[in-house]
């Protein structure tokens, strides 16, 4: 038995084992990506289990359902355990909506009834149903909410590449949204770097800046100013805004601009950042090593212990980015 069908998922308002969660492969979410989800980690602290910035998370959550239109009355809502089909209508399947304390809650339950001290939560929430393009019935939302144990991402110095892929246009999709259609972009990125030997891909916007890489947003710091690609061509990332909050706090500066990727290899020092994978500095970019030596600048070494500490609970000052299970 695989260590994940032991565990507990909240699937269609209902908590159940993993291995019983089924869905219907016709629908609107596996035909053309119309799912909305979020990557959260909860740490382990000297309080207890602590869900980092898990209200921004769920307002992202919200907003990219608003944007894929899967809510109802303005709510993240799903269908309730619509299964066995067999013998509904569908018409009838009951939908429940959800507040976002309410859905705080659940995740909470769910991380208690795993009993994991640290790890990742993925929500999900996505279009069933009908296959066709143009709205019509027959159609209803699913959710799914699964936790796993995630281990240490510490990596070493990455080794990156500019991906012959560009990030989706802006005026191609609402790309403030954190919606599965949108990933084919990052998969199909991080191919072409593991292809290539690397370890990630930076992705240019149409104008040729950088924007971000396939699962990360990316800084810069040059001679200790922090630099990150403006808003507009990027997802914009809770651990980018961790980042800029703590680097102002401190009295630095960040600017958000328009950067090539020259600017990039000429820096001091390069990270990229996201919630999953935290801060992860960058020893090459194109071949090109950071800062001369390719090592780890004193900033982002600084950076990454002082996330470390308040993600686990050792910092007061930003104590209110965490959620704590009990
Ligand atoms: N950009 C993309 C494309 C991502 O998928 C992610 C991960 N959610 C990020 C940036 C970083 O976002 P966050 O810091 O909110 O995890």
């Amino acid at each position: 038995m695989s260590e994940e069908s032991e565990r507990i998922v909240w699937s269609n308002c209902q908590f159940m084992p993993w291995i019983e969660v089924v869905t219907h492969p016709t629908g609107q979410g596996l035909h053309y990506g119309r799912s909305v989800f979020e990557g959260i980690r909860f740490y382990d602290t000297d309080r207890g289990i602590a869900i980092f910035r898990l209200s921004e998370h769920l307002d992202r959550l919200l907003h990219s359902s608003n944007v894929m239109r899967l809510t109802r009355n303005g709510r993240i809502a799903c269908a309730e355990n619509p299964y066995p089909l067999k013998g509904k209508d569908i018409s009838q399947i009951l939908v429940r909506e959800f507040s976002l304390e309410e859905l705080q809650d659940i995740i909470k339950e769910l991380i208690r009834l795993n009993g994991i001290p640290e790890g990742y939560i993925r929500p999900i929430f996505f279009s069933v149903g009908t296959i066709g393009v143009k709205p019509s019935g027959g159609s209803w939302v699913e959710g799914m909410i699964e936790i796993r144990p995630w281990l240490s991402t510490a990596r070493g110095l990455l080794k990156v590449k500019t991906s012959p892929f560009l990030r989706i246009d802006a005026r191609s999709s609402d790309i403030s949204a954190k919606i599965g259609g949108h990933y084919v972009n990052s998969l199909q990125s991080m191919w072409d770097a593991e292809d290539s030997g690397v370890d990630e891909a930076v992705l240019l916007d149409q104008n040729g800046f950088v924007a971000e890489a396939s699962v990360e947003n990316i800084f810069a710091i040059k001679n200790g100013v922090f630099y990150t690609p403006r808003l507009g061509t990027i997802l914009p990332g809770i651990t980018r805004d961790t980042i800029i909050t703590l680097v102002r706090d401190a009295g630095g500066y960040v600017l958000e601009q328009n950067l090539l990727t020259d600017f990039f290899k000429k820096a001091d020092e390069v990270f990229l950042c996201g919630t999953a994978m935290e801060i992860l500095p960058i020893g090459e970019i194109d071949g090109v090593k950071i800062g001369g030596n390719g090592n780890i600048g004193p900033h982002t070494e600084q950076l990454i212990n002082q996330y470390h500490d308040i993600a686990r609970g050792k910092n007061p000052t930003y104590s209110h980015w965490l959620t704590l299970v009990d």
